[in-house]
């Protein structure tokens, strides 16, 4: 099988195993676990923020994140394609008690310094006030957009100046890094707190991790442990978690193969594939007459998996466990299904 449902797909390696099964370990909520421990140095160093928090999954890490920077009732401001908003079975409501406002942030997948201040809700009597801006960089649902520093820093200044924190969901923002050539320090400069995932292209089977500073992840480590997500002897998982960390410059070979999957699938008559930013390609195949879900159906019959992610529309992600002859194959699956369509 070709898996390109997602890069959380990938199994761990045999030096991810072997750390594992040789981590140095202790009981982490009394803080005893030397390797996560290390994890969380190292992770709050590559982000340039002063500590960082070891959680179990991305959605934690970000639900953790806004139940800190807000108070109960307040607005969140984000795109109406935000994972927060849209894949995280409404935990903004029901771990937080915060509302969303929902803007498009269009094409750039983030909002202009005039939608923040179109967005944002002064506290009075009536109103509950802007609690948090959340930015997304890479842009999941928009189809990995890699959104450029400039653009971020420049939203992240006008939440600022009407007093508004700003939390970065960057489950791939290391994508974001390295396709656009950013120090991963400099994409995060100006937002107050940032989640990004190892187990994602960074390959570790298990972990995200949220940084900011000492008094937001002093709060997020109590949180961290209301939600249930306070573990015991990590080391054992963040071991491999550490490893990924070393798997940031190799993302550029699945950013690679996915323009080369979109080039293929753009040959392929009935098929339109926008060239992607990094490793998601969305194609559409209204033209070609064939729903999403017939096209992913009858492609996995044929051992290629993606996922519907619309009407006409399917997502294929590129990551470590797909080289150039699986896109090869992919491609030539895609093609008959089509073809015989
Ligand atoms: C995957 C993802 C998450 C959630 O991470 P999990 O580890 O799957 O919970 C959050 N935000 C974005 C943009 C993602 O792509």
């Amino acid at each position: 099988m070709i898996d390109l449902r997602s890069d959380t797909v990938t199994k761990p390696s045999d030096e991810m195993r072997e750390a594992a099964a040789t981590a140095d370990v202790g009981d982490d909520v009394y803080r005893d676990d030397p390797t996560v421990n290390e994890l969380e140095r190292r992770a709050a160093d590559l982000v340039g923020k002063e500590t960082a928090l070891y959680v179990p999954s991305g959605t934690m890490g970000n639900q953790i994140a806004i139940r800190v920077h807000t108070d109960r009732g307040q607005e969140l401001l984000c795109d109406e394609q935000a994972h927060v908003y849209k894949w995280e079975l409404g935990g903004i409501a029901q771990l937080s008690e915060v509302q969303p406002r929902i803007l498009d942030f269009g094409e750039r997948s983030v909002p202009t310094p005039e939608q923040v201040r179109e967005g944002y809700v002064e506290q009075d009597l009536h109103r509950p006030g802007t609690g948090l801006l959340c930015l997304e960089n890479t842009q999941n649902s928009r189809g990995g957009v890699a959104v450029p520093k400039e653009h971020l820093d420049a939203a992240a200044e006008a939440a600022h100046d009407l007093d508004v924190p700003v939390h970065l969901d960057g489950a791939r923002f290391l994508n974001a890094c390295v396709a656009l050539d950013v120090d991963p320090e400099a994409m995060t400069e100006r937002v107050d707190s940032v989640m990004f995932c190892l187990s994602k292209g960074l390959g570790a089977p298990v972990g995200s991790v949220l940084a900011g500073d000492e008094e937001f992840v002093d709060r997020a480590r109590r949180t961290r442990k209301l939600l249930g997500g306070a573990m015991r002897q990590a080391g054992v998982i963040a071991g491999p978690g550490l490893l990924a960390l070393e798997n940031v410059d190799r993302l550029a070979d699945d950013h690679e193969n996915a323009a080369r999957l979109a080039d293929g699938l753009n040959d392929i008559e009935g098929l339109s594939a926008p060239e992607p930013d990094t490793n998601i390609v969305m194609v559409d195949s209204e033209d070609a007459g064939i729903t999403g879900k017939e096209l992913s159906t009858a492609c996995k019959e044929r051992d290629v998996s993606f996922s519907a992610f619309g009407e006409y529309t399917c997502r294929l992600c590129t990551h470590l466990d797909v080289d150039e002859d699986d896109v090869e194959t992919a491609l030539d699956s895609i093609a008959d299904v089509v073809e015989s369509a």
